[in-house]
């Protein structure tokens, strides 16, 4: 996520005292505030002490050589303390880290209060084109905001579908912003531009900018239950991330309800950090049904911004993700869009172009995606092929 590079905040945090009762211990939900998580690194020698490491369900920010940087709580410093572990401090709380890291840019990203607020005035200003769902509650009981952007957005219409969310993980802030600014420019171009109107006639587009609110207020990768929520979501769930069962978090229960109410057929879903396009599958390396249409659109987003186009499962695999939900259990062709963290304008001038085309395309059955199907996927596939293998060879190996 972040290289953090001799920061010396240097602390012997196993020699002070870490008073900590055993009922926090065995708490199960993390009610941490941003200034209760610290920015640590840890060293480790042997393969054997990094899998100790790997097993303490840290929130990594960071592996390099021998060193791995992660956000813990006290109750995880005062485990690795015991573990024979010597996590030395970086940063005392993620605010201090952000600080650091971002400046002043950090106030650009939007809280959930900002960005709720937002979202109300886009509904309230453009209420002909634009409603506002309270989709459900986080364990903190935020509510997780859904807007619907179309014609008639109280009827549902005979249109495709599509579903743009961000922040599965709270600490990646891009990621809510970029959903965000799709939704001010639909609705400010709406009635200009005809472009934008034909989207907007012709399309129901869901935008949910913040999937895992709580996460993004603790400025963690988790939600409230220190849970991975892009782990623990039901097709082929491997029991990573933390989750302790398919669907066992209410903010993935919520977006898998909105995927059941809506017939979506085309998402995305942004992340950070990378400069990534992720395509289905996550948990394995085999071709999709869809394999062509899906290579040939994440081939086009990444031609036009130069992001690293790759089927998950060759970047890492990943077991319980959104991507694999939507394509597996709902035949939706869903995205991992992974972009930078920072430089709002510069992301967004990277994407903008790419989400609005994504938005207008319809599903396989659509003419389209027939022509890309059973046309020119034929006479291109090789060149394709090719491209990719020429691509891939010159980006960085993950
Ligand atoms: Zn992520």
């Amino acid at each position: 996520m972040v290289n953090i590079l001799l920061i010396g905040i240097t602390v012997a945090p196993c020699l002070s005292a870490i008073n900590i009762s055993n009922d926090s211990i065995n708490s199960n939900i993390l009610n941490f505030s941003l200034f209760d998580l610290k920015v640590v690194s840890i060293s480790f020698t042997k393969s054997s002490q990094l899998d100790i490491l790997m097993n303490q369900h840290l929130d990594i920010i960071d592996i390099k050589d021998s060193e791995i940087t992660a956000y813990v709580n006290l109750v995880q410093l005062k485990s690795l303390c015991v573990l024979g572990f010597n996590p030395i401090i970086l940063f005392e709380n993620i605010q201090e880290m952000n600080d650091y890291i971002y400046g002043s840019e950090f106030l650009q990203f939007h809280t959930y209060a900002q960005m709720t607020q937002e979202l109300q005035e886009i509904a309230n200003t453009y209420a002909d084109i634009a409603q506002l769902y309270d989709l459900g509650h986080s364990v903190q009981g935020r509510v997780i905001w859904g807007l619907k952007i179309t014609d008639n957005p109280t009827v549902e219409e005979n249109e495709a579908e599509v579903r743009i969310c961000g922040c599965h993980h709270g600490n990646e802030y891009m990621s809510v912003e970029l959903p965000l600014l799709m939704a001010w420019y639909l609705v400010q171009n709406y009635g200009t531009n005809p472009d934008i109107e034909d989207l907007v006639d012709n399309r129901e587009i869901w935008i949910i900018p913040m999937v895992n609110p709580d996460g993004r207020e603790m400025g963690t990768r988790y939600n409230a239950h220190g849970v991975d929520l892009n782990r623990d979501y039901g097709y082929l769930w491997g029991g990573e991330g933390g989750s302790p069962g398919p669907f066992s978090q209410p903010e993935t229960q919520i977006i898998r309800q909105h995927a059941l109410e809506n017939n979506f057929v085309l998402s995305l879903s942004y992340h950070t950090t990378e400069a990534i396009v992720n395509y289905i599958w996550n948990y394995k390396g085999q071709p999709v049904v869809d394999h062509d249409v899906v290579v040939q659109l994440s081939q086009q987003y990444g031609s036009h911004n130069g992001y690293w186009v790759v089927e998950g499962y060759y970047w890492y695999q990943t077991r319980g993700d959104t991507n694999d939900f939507s394509y597996g259990c709902r035949g939706d062709i869903d995205w991992t869009i992974e972009t930078q963290n920072s430089n709002i304008p510069q992301a967004w001038d990277l994407n903008r172009v790419l989400l609005l085309q994504q938005s207008g395309l319809k599903k396989p059955i659509g003419l389209v995606l027939l022509i890309l199907r059973w046309g020119i996927t034929t006479v291109c596939f090789y060149l394709v092929l090719t491209m990719c293998i020429l691509e891939q060879m010159g980006m960085r190996s993950k």
